[in-house]
């Protein structure tokens, strides 16, 4: 191989495999150089600044294109409810798996953040603790409603920010055809374009890791990936669970489906979501195996699928709660049974907020940190292994749809489905 062709090459390699060299260089950089990379540590903060600055219109036209996807029509009523207890149920059966599991394996006990101000920023989050539980929820539900949704907007309260585009989103389905078409057009073009924007933004990914790994490695140490060994372990081993034996008998039970030819029919999209992380990216392909490897009605696929890339993601929301339960282990929180509770909601109101975009289950963990009221800073902690985690819950975020999809089919009494028990 010539030299050009093969510079060439390694210009081209994938952008996970970027990520990947720029993690374990970053690493390296930070014990061998850590004054070097300290300094260009400005580099890790722009890629984050421009990944805050999608995250709003983002998040905001995601989910008002996917609820207003509903549309109106015969028996959209019925679909959605059945649809949206679908999504939440596997969800908490998602989030009680990870969480069950993070309580179990403790990945954050002993982590040594290296953090001189430690005690002062943990005293200003504790503050929140002071509250009874049953005064604590209260507050965090009037939370969840914005008294100004632009103001939601430019103070990036992701909850309010997600509550009001639900409604929004719903409520443009109520209008008259000829108010929603222009409504629903200007959004979906207000969405494609922030994707496009996003992922200009995720090109730089592999500088901004590297200065970020770069800057927590030379500050805290290598110890922090032993804690990190466990962490990644914990929620691989939920991921697998919940894929591998909560579906598959959710199929089984409910839908008398052979999960494994589900699976089969599947497949190009699971490996799709698994080499893009992007939920999004992978629609089409889990559109045509739905429809014409998995047998699901046109009617049923179209409705599911597209709502169920953007909101229905068990994968991100089993991450966000070992995540988030792994900081406050770190930070050395111990977070009471209400506490963990209010990480349940807001790991499935997180998930649902994620954009089917690589990387943004990790944005959303801000959400569940300020809900209580952990330093965001916890989020450094989980940066360095959170590409290979994103292909892994991307790809449980497009199998959870595609078994809501079957099971939803199979609810309104489809048989042309080809994982059907009864076909033999
Ligand atoms: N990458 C995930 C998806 O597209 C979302 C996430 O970051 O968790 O489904």
């Amino acid at each position: 191989m010539s030299e050009q062709t093969m510079s060439r090459s390694i210009f081209r390699l994938a952008l996970h495999w970027q990520i990947l060299a720029a993690l374990i260089l970053g690493a390296l950089a930070g014990v061998v150089i850590p004054d070097v990379v300290t300094s260009v540590d400005f580099v890790g903060d722009l890629f984050l600044k421009g990944l805050r600055m999608v995250i709003v219109p983002l998040i905001t036209t995601s989910i008002i294109c996917g609820v207003a996807g509903l549309g109106g029509g015969e028996g959209v009523g019925r679909l959605s409810g059945k649809t949206l207890l679908y999504y939440t149920m596997t969800s908490l059966l998602a989030i009680v798996t990870g969480l069950i599991l993070v309580n179990l394996t403790q990945p954050g006990v002993g982590v040594d953040l290296g953090l001189a101000d430690r005690p002062e920023r943990l005293a200003a989050s504790m503050d929140r603790f002071g509250d009874s539980p049953g005064a604590a929820l209260i507050r965090l539900l009037l939370d969840l409603v914005p008294s100004n949704p632009f103001a939601a907007m430019a103070e990036g309260n992701m909850l309010q920010i997600i509550v009001f585009a639900l409604l929004f989103g719903t409520f443009i389905t109520r209008l008259p055809e000829a108010q929603r078409k222009p409504l629903e057009s200007i959004f979906t073009s207000a969405f494609a374009v922030m994707m496009k924007l996003t992922h200009f933004i995720l090109s730089f990914a592999p500088l901004g890791i590297f200065a970020l790994v770069g800057r927590t490695v030379a500050r805290t140490g290598i110890d922090v990936f032993a804690g990190l060994g466990i962490y990644a372990l914990t929620v691989l081993l939920g991921l697998l669970i919940h894929a591998c034996v909560t579906l598959p008998i959710l199929l089984s039970v409910l839908g008398r489906l052979r999960p494994h030819i589900h699976a089969q029919a599947m497949s190009p999209a699971l490996l799709t979501a698994f080499s893009t992380s992007s939920s999004s990216a992978t629609l089409p392909l889990t559109l045509d195996c739905l429809e014409n490897r998995a047998g699901v009605s046109n009617r049923v696929t179209s409705f599911v699928a597209p709502l169920g890339a953007t909101v229905n993601m068990d994968g991100t929301a089993l991450y966000e709660c070992v995540a988030a339960l792994f900081i406050a282990q770190a930070y050395g929180v111990e977070l009471s049974i209400l506490q963990q509770g209010l990480v349940v909601v807001t790991a499935l109101l997180a998930s649902i907020g994620a954009a089917g975009i690589p990387m943004a289950g990790l944005v959303m963990i801000s959400v569940i940190l300020t809900a209580v009221g952990l330093p965001l800073e916890g989020v450094g902690l989980i940066l360095a292994v959170d590409r290979v985690l994103d292909m892994c819950r991307t790809t449980v975020n497009v199998w959870s749809d595609t078994c809501g999809a079957a099971l939803i089919a199979r609810s309104e009494g489809e048989k042309g489905l080809v994982s059907l028990r009864d076909q033999g």
